[in-house]
């Protein structure tokens, strides 16, 4: 950053808190940064934070405010989980995330103490539970696997081990480890902001980006203030896409292509209380058992659409958890991206939502019917989706048709990117600043997301 710019920053910054001045030339420079991050959520937030890390100049722009109200990345809780074997990228996603978050943390407590992990993760026993005809493939993942777990084959090992009333033609493994639970994108994302601005990063939310273009060796951003309706030109030699899924319109002039490789499909999330007389009736070991059996994936109906997420996210005021549930096949197409965050569950939807949740609940045995369940609310969510469901984490081609890594792109999160989000955001940037880790899992998972594979969909 040159010294007029950082003198235009500063006139920039009176201007919008109020001051009546702005000099001529600096209303007419473009502002010039090293890195420009498109998109505030999990992606670009953890995208930023390594960049800035590294000593980049970067600025993310977030077309939402600050308090988020639609996005992939909203709400408090997804699963977070380890389980999956050696080898396995996903398990290595949220480990290295894990490790990540540790380093967030630590450097928020060198400027302010009294950040934590628990601000992040909760650590809770994960459950899976499972149609028996996944004997094998669960099996088949135990041989390799390095975290602790227990394994139930039947409702008498249930019995013993976890204390439910499992079905017979069910199985069911626990995984317990540190920070396995649930992961918290609101806080996370909040605390990556905070860590950016420390660093000198600058986030600028109510910031839409119009227009992305290429500007010789650099890229040129028509930006919009979604509050004033006031656009300015931005000019920046590196560019991160993450606009989940947004990312193929926002990329139309610059890798046209990810269009039809990013396909947004409208997925929902129930929220339930247990009656709040039953759940207070409850003895405290029953109430521990209940929570012990979230999170949870329970594909227990053997059919990919019956099987669903769920965990618990805040309480009512009456004190009663609050049970979250979703369907990872539970996917529809979307006619408008932009209202379908507003879209109303249907009554169908409930339906599927109520009785699922009462199928999971009735592993505990405590007479809890359908009509136990009080619906809190719903809401509309979108995955952003790939053919193999692996996201990207990519340089683009440029018209050479060679890789550029002055634009890099993540999207195609669908339900996986939380638990691995400061590791997806780590690759990004390495592969921005021309970074390697020799790690084999590194590789393994930079590959697995990456250019090579990138040009092998184009090529389909
Ligand atoms: C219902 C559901 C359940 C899930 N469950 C799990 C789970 O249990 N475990 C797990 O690990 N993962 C889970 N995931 C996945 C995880 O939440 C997502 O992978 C992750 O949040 C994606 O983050 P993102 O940053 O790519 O997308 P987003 O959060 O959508 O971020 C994109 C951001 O870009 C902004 N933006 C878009 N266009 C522009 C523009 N032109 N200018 C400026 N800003 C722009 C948007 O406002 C948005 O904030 C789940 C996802 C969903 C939807």
């Amino acid at each position: 950053m040159n010294a007029l710019h950082r003198f235009c920053r500063a006139v920039r910054l009176l201007a919008a808190s109020g001051a009546i001045f702005a000099l001529a030339a600096c209303q007419q420079e473009v502002e010039d940064y090293d890195v420009i991050v498109i998109g505030g959520g999990l992606m670009g937030s953890s995208t930023a934070w390594q960049l800035a890390r590294a000593g980049q100049d970067v600025l993310l722009l977030e077309k939402q405010a600050s308090e988020y109200t639609e996005g992939s990345s909203l709400g408090e809780a997804r699963i977070a989980r380890s389980l999956g074997g050696e080898g396995d990228i996903w398990s290595y996603m949220h480990n290295r995330t894990v490790a990540e978050v540790e380093e967030l943390i630590a450097f928020l407590n060198s400027h302010e103490p009294g950040h934590s992990m628990d601000d992040i993760y909760t650590t809770s026993p994960v459950s899976y539970v499972r149609h028996r005809t996944h004997v094998f493939r669960i099996e088949s993942i135990q041989q390799n696997q390095v975290d602790r777990y227990e394994y139930a084959r039947t409702p008498q090992e249930a019995d013993e081990l976890f204390d439910l009333a499992m079905p017979p033609d069910t199985i069911m493994w626990r995984e317990y480890k540190e920070h396995s639970g649930t992961i918290n994108p609101q806080a996370l994302i909040a605390y990556l902001h905070k860590a950016l601005v420390l660093l000198q990063g600058n986030v600028q939310y109510r910031n839409r980006v119009d227009e992305l273009a290429r500007d010789g060796s650099a890229y040129s951003l028509l930006v919009t203030n979604t509050e004033t309706g006031a656009s300015r030109r931005l000019r920046a030699g590196k560019v991160v896409s993450a606009a989940g899924p947004y990312t193929g319109s926002l990329l139309e002039n610059v890798a046209p292509y990810f269009d039809s490789l990013i396909n947004p499909q409208r997925v929902f999330l129930a929220f339930f209380e247990i009656d709040p007389e039953i759940y207070h009736s409850w003895a405290e070991a029953d109430k521990q058992r209940f929570s012990d059996l979230y999170p949870a994936i329970n594909s227990t109906d053997p059919t990919p659409e019956g099987s669903f997420f769920t965990m618990l996210e805040g309480e009512t005021s009456q004190g009663s958890p609050i049970i979250k549930i979703g369907g990872h096949f539970q996917r529809s197409d979307i006619s408008d991206l932009d209202s379908v965050w507003r879209e109303e569950l249907t009554e169908a939807e409930i339906q599927w939502s109520r009785e699922s949740t009462s199928r999971h609940l009735s592993l505990l045995d405590l007479e809890i019917g359908e009509e136990d369940l009080n619906y809190v609310q719903g809401y509309s969510c979108v995955y952003s989706l790939t053919a193999n469901e692996f996201p990207y984490v990519t340089p683009v081609r440029n018209d050479l048709g060679e890789p550029d890594p002055n634009l890099v792109v993540i999207a195609g999160l669908s339900g996986v990117g939380a638990k691995g989000a400061l590791a997806y955001g780590l690759i990004a940037s390495d592969l921005m600043l021309g970074e390697d880790e020799p790690d084999p899992m590194y590789q393994k998972a930079k590959a697995a997301f990456g250019y090579d594979r990138l040009m092998s969909d184009l090529s389909q």
